[in-house]
């Protein structure tokens, strides 16, 4: 409904946001400008309405905003050759179109006779002798099959399907001599081969198929994103080839405007003598603007105007930086006061506030290419004077490129000389970063130790190597009573009476331990193997669970039903064979109603528990929020 409005409202040239707005207010200012004129040496161009305009800006992601007579069909003429040019390389490769045509801007109009008689080839196939070269070698059995592959090539820029106008053709294959002149020269020093009439059938056509401005921002809006028409994905021009037609519009797509334009403007771009311009802005937006009269160079006035306004307006000259590679690390934390969800008894937590600043985590942020992964790996080599174990928090990390990737495999080398383990979270086999994936996987075979999930398994990984070093990970199947803290600074005689309520008891991998909502009998602590506690969160119907902590050998859980002899909190699982103690609440309730003592100590130690785990959050948030 809001988009039937707003198409209704666009339609009567109400601007329907800020950039509609920009665009309209752009449109009302270029079009008091009445200089230039039609160009007429093709009589059929002689024809159009010189008051027509239009503007059009195609985003990389398929959004297009509009002003003026973007819908108005016109001949793309010139533009037409950065899109033939890209199909001749993706058919036949750099090397050898090179040999049919050069990229050297000539300095000279587009319909110059100058040749570069030393390569023997045209200077470049922005230019109309270029442009003609790369039209003889469209591939196809017959001429119409060669025209069907133009049409093809240039729709799939447009997303449409796109025609000739048969009388803006036939109009110019009856008068453009001066280009039949230039493909006879070009026929008399072989730059070409095959008849000029039969190239001048496909060029005349190339250059008189229908756009609209609409079409032109898309198809320039194609090339700012890879080669991928960003509202259909079809791929129009492969993502290696791309570069090479921006590097020659960006030299030579202006002629002998070239050099001026790219000072003042700052895009590749490519006009046509029937009043089309197109500018990309690779990565960001293509645009296309539309209005016939020209000026001497033959470019459209208003259109050279709309592009030099929107790149002064927007700063969208190519080579005014927008990177900024400072940012790529969003923050550093020290795994003596960030710790995994794992809950660790006394000991290890000893271990883990001495040794805990060797994990270092590193949040990233941004994308990763050569400037950011330089500025990241000259930190990561900073803080591995001091960690041993450094974990990349890829999660906010949107791209690493071919460089950033080469130079991630420098450092894993790098830091494994120097006895350091670098490890990754968030790097998916698919999405952005499944290349670095798959590099990594080429590596190192096995990722168990490399790639994790999340931060959280990745931290619990690091700490174990932290507290298996410090040799306390002891077997604790034949703990004593005594040994555990809750029944810390109890005699002998008391933890004889103890025993009496203990009960052991086995759970299988993935077995429940302990079932939310359910009546809390027994309080548990774990002699072997590890459990996860974790919540369900129901939302809409939909219920998710989340991992709250994970616990192992000596630790207890449950114990909140002794206090409060309420329910169930939270799910524990069995991560695998989990043997524990379980201690009746109602037999330890029992037990402090004959010995308060007992009772006494017991709630005192969990106290002393629960207050330091209360002050080690304390000090995570602080980390965290600081
Ligand atoms: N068809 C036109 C020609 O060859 C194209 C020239 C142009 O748009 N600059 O003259």
């Amino acid at each position: 409904m809001l988009k039937k409005i707003e198409q209704v409202l666009h339609a009567a040239g109400v601007p329907t946001g800020p950039i509609d707005q920009y665009l309209a207010a752009l449109y009302a200012r270029i079009a008091q400008i009445n200089d230039g004129s039609v160009a007429t040496y093709i009589p059929e161009l002689a024809k159009v309405d010189p008051g027509l305009f239009g503007i059009a800006i195609a985003t990389v992601d398929g959004k297009v905003y509009t002003a003026g007579d973007s819908e108005h069909e016109f001949t793309i003429q010139s533009i037409s050759k950065a899109f033939i040019y890209g199909h001749v390389l993706d058919q036949y490769g750099r090397e050898a179109v090179l040999k049919h045509v050069g990229v050297e801007p000539t300095g000279e109009a587009f319909n110059s006779i100058v040749l570069d008689e030393v390569a023997n080839r045209p200077f470049n196939p922005m230019v109309n002798s270029g442009a003609m070269a790369a039209a003889e070698i469209i591939k196809g059995e017959t001429t119409e099959e060669r025209i069907a592959n133009m049409l093809d090539v240039l729709s799939r820029y447009a997303g449409r399907s796109l025609s000739v106008d048969e009388d803006v053709f036939r109009s110019e294959q009856a008068t453009g001599h001066r280009n039949r002149a230039i493909a006879y020269m070009m026929l008399n020093s072989g730059m070409i081969h095959s008849s000029p009439e039969s190239i001048l059938d496909i060029y005349f056509r190339q250059c008189a198929v229908k756009v609209t401005c609409r079409d032109l921002a898309l198809m320039a809006a194609s090339l700012a994103n890879d080669g991928i028409n960003p509202k259909t994905g079809a791929t129009a021009l492969p993502r290696d080839y791309v570069h090479d037609v921006l590097t020659v519009m960006n030299s030579c797509g202006m002629y002998n405007f070239a050099g001026q334009w790219s000072y003042e403007v700052g895009m590749p771009a490519k006009s046509g003598v029937g009043g089309g311009i197109i500018a990309v802005i690779p990565g960001q937006v293509g645009i296309g603007v539309f209005s016939p009269p020209l000026d001497r160079h033959g470019h459209s006035v208003r259109g050279v105007r709309v592009c030099r306004e929107i790149s002064e307006t927007f700063g969208l000259h190519v080579f005014r930086n927008h990177t900024y590679t400072g940012t790529v690390v969003r923050r550093e934390l020290y795994g003596n006061v960030v710790r995994s969800k794992r809950l660790r008894t006394a000991e290890e937590r000893k271990v883990l506030d001495e040794q805990g600043a060797k994990i270092c985590l590193i949040e990233v942020q941004g994308g990763l290419f050569f400037g950011s992964a330089e500025r990241l790996l000259r930190r990561i080599d900073e803080l591995a004077a001091e960690a041993e174990y450094l974990i990349l928090d890829l999660r906010r990390v949107h791209e690493v490129d071919q460089a950033a990737r080469r130079l991630i495999m420098e450092l894993i080398d790098w830091l494994a000389e120097r006895k350091r383990r670098l490890l990754f979270t968030h790097v998916t086999t698919e999405g952005p970063l499944a290349p670095l994936h798959a590099m990594l996987k080429e590596r190192f075979g096995n990722l168990s130790e490399v790639l994790f999930e999340h931060r959280d398994t990745a931290l619990e990984w690091c700490e174990k190597q932290l507290i298996t070093n410090a040799s306390i990970g002891r077997d604790l199947t034949k703990f004593s009573l005594g040994a555990l803290r809750v029944f810390n600074g109890l005699t002998s005689d008391e933890l004889k009476i103890i025993e009496t309520a203990v009960r052991p008891l086995v759970f299988e991998k993935g077995q429940t331990i302990v079932k939310e909502g359910d009546e809390a009998r027994l309080f548990f602590v774990i002699a072997r193997g590890t459990a996860t506690v974790s919540l369900r969160i129901r939302k809409d119907d939909e219920e998710r669970v989340v991992r709250v902590a994970s616990l192992g050998p000596g630790l207890s859980f449950g114990e909140m039903a002794l206090l409060d002899g309420g329910k169930r909190s939270a799910d524990v699982i069995a991560d695998e064979r989990v043997v524990c103690y379980g201690f009746s609440v109602e037999h330890l309730r029992e037990i402090g109603r004959q010995h308060p003592h007992v009772f006494t100590v017991i709630l005192g130690n969990m106290m002393r528990d629960f207050s330091e785990r209360l002050r080690h959050a304390n000090d995570e948030i602080r980390a965290l929020e600081g």
